[in-house]
């Protein structure tokens, strides 16, 4: 994956922004180290255009966006991707759009709600062809969730560790009862990173609708 110049330098800004809104006044993360930002969440969240297939997708929200991860990462890297940055914690969501002003980037939304009210967010119900999610819940609750934010031939792409077959097992029942399919995709794992990064992509989609995406 290629990235351009003024890429690097969005990335750039958007660590120095990070490292520097988590040192002053908010807790956005535990990886300080420049390096490991750069490969814990720019490169993880990064794994999603090189494996997730995303570039037929027409729009995307990210569910717990937290710092911006994936979403902004994605908004870099596809700056006319239509994107939503959902999460309840405010002052996270202060900081993406912190990022979103110095960045100078357009068609991107951030939504102050709890995920599960789906009353709080009638606009973009059944409106995504992606619905992505790294490190916010179990798949068993997650699912529940991202689904009412899906199109009909959409897709979830849930961002998942080392325990993601233990989660799909979980939630499978659950699955199966809302007519959906699950697929794991083979483990990957981060370079340079110094900690355990075994990652895989959780595919969920709705059985018997050929999904556009
Ligand atoms: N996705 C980001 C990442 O990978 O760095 C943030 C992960 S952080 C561990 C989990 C985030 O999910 C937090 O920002 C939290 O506020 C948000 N969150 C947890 N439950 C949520 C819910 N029900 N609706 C929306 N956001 C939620």
């Amino acid at each position: 994956m290629e990235l351009l110049s003024d890429q690097l330098d969005a990335f750039d800004a958007f660590a120095a922004l990070l490292l520097r809104w988590n040192a002053d006044r908010t807790n956005l993360t535990r990886i300080v180290a420049p390096r490991e930002v750069a490969v814990l969440h720019f490169l993880d969240s990064l794994s999603l255009i090189k494996f997730g297939d995303i570039d037929r997708c027409a729009n995307v929200v990210d569910i717990g966006t937290g710092a911006g991860f994936p979403g902004i990462v994605l908004k870099i890297m596809r700056p006319t991707l239509p994107v939503v940055l959902i999460d309840s914690t405010n002052k996270k969501l202060n900081f993406c759009r912190a990022v979103i002003t110095e960045l100078g980037l357009t068609n991107i939304e951030v939504l102050h709600v709890r995920a599960e009210a789906k009353h709080g967010t009638p606009n973009v119900l059944g409106n995504f062809d992606l619905v992505t999610a790294r490190a916010v819940a179990a798949l068993d609750k997650l699912v529940p969730w991202c689904l009412p934010y899906l199109s009909p031939a959409g897709k979830i792409v849930a961002m998942k560790g080392s325990a993601a077959g233990d989660e799909i097992r979980a939630a499978e029942p659950l699955s199966r009862k809302l007519g959906l399919v699950i697929r794991k995709s083979p483990a990957f794992q981060l370079p340079e990173a110094t900690e355990l990064t075994t990652r895989h992509l959780v595919t969920i989609k709705r059985a018997g609708i050929k999904s556009s995406v």
